[in-house]
């Protein structure tokens, strides 16, 4: 099995995630303090941990303490902070992005679950049918309501995400809104009625003009910024030249493969795919 940061393969080993929410004990648990995009760490010699012990901060009633899992004998809660809330003396709020390269793989993986949790307790806090407050499904995730009885689970989103090769190049696009001179691969969330498969041929198509074939499956990864299963495939070119629309996508080039522009963190499906690739493992 592949090992990518956010998936369960890399928790720590005695990381146990609860089946549904457990209960909040505010004198002893291990913290996942979110604060806007910043994760509040503690920080000894270089090294990030959790806060743990009795909740170092108070937040308010509209912000709820989630515990989702156990960890060296105490539980895990989450919170999501208020931006203002003053950050406690001894932590130090970390970025939190895949791109932060501070905190370890099995740190980045605990919080992201923690964040994915609390972002499915926030979408699923309202029947989506009738409006009512739901009630949580014993042992699950999910939550049911009172009134009609419908039940709503975590919300995931598959996106496809596709290595596209010809003649020793890749087809690499850049958005916009990505720092100058990064590059990655073609990607997107899956449509009404479409397979993954066909998702990559279409956002090969929609993001770069380009037709591509063979499209075979790889691996996935869990993305918890905010809610995401990046399914990940590679790809021959079948035809086509390059036509970006200058607008959701900046660029979109051809790249020798001993030539790669800036890339994706290494903690990405996209960079693993790349290396992957460049290391010849397909
Ligand atoms: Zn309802």
């Amino acid at each position: 099995m592949i090992n990518l940061p956010f998936n369960r393969s890399s928790l720590p080993p005695d990381f146990k995630l609860l089946s549904g929410p457990g209960s909040v004990d505010k004198e002893a648990a291990h913290w996942i303090l979110l604060q806007g995009g910043t994760v509040l760490l503690r920080e000894t010699a270089g090294n990030l941990a959790l806060p743990c012990g009795p909740l170092p901060v108070q937040p308010s009633e509209a912000r709820p303490l989630l515990t989702f899992a156990n960890w060296q004998g105490m539980p895990v809660t989450a919170v999501q902070l208020e931006v203002l809330t003053a950050v406690p003396e001894g932590l130090v709020a970390e970025p939190f992005n895949a791109f932060q390269e501070r905190i370890p793989d099995s740190l980045m993986t605990i919080a992201g679950l923690g964040k994915q949790l609390l972002h499915a307790e926030r979408m699923t806090r309202l029947c989506p049918r009738c409006g009512a407050n739901t009630g949580s499904l014993s042992d699950s995730w999910g939550k049911v309501c009172p009134g009609c009885r419908h039940e709503s689970y975590p919300p995931i989103h598959p996106c496809a995400i596709v290595l596209i090769k010809h003649n020793g190049k890749l087809l690499l696009i850049r958005k916009p809104e990505w720092a100058q001179g990064r590059f990655s691969l073609v990607a997107g969330f899956l449509d009404v009625g479409e397979s993954l498969e066909e998702c990559a041929i279409r956002e090969a198509r929609e993001e770069t003009g380009v037709t591509i074939c063979n499209v075979r499956y790889i691996t996935s990864q869990a993305w918890p910024f905010p809610s995401q299963l990046m399914v990940g495939f590679t790809a021959e070119y079948a035809g086509g030249d390059i036509v970006v629309d200058g607008n959701e996508i900046a660029d979109a080039r051809w790249f020798d493969m001993d030539n790669l522009p800036d890339l994706p963190s290494r903690r990405s499906i996209a960079r693993f795919l790349i290396d992957s690739c460049l290391s010849k493992s397909f």
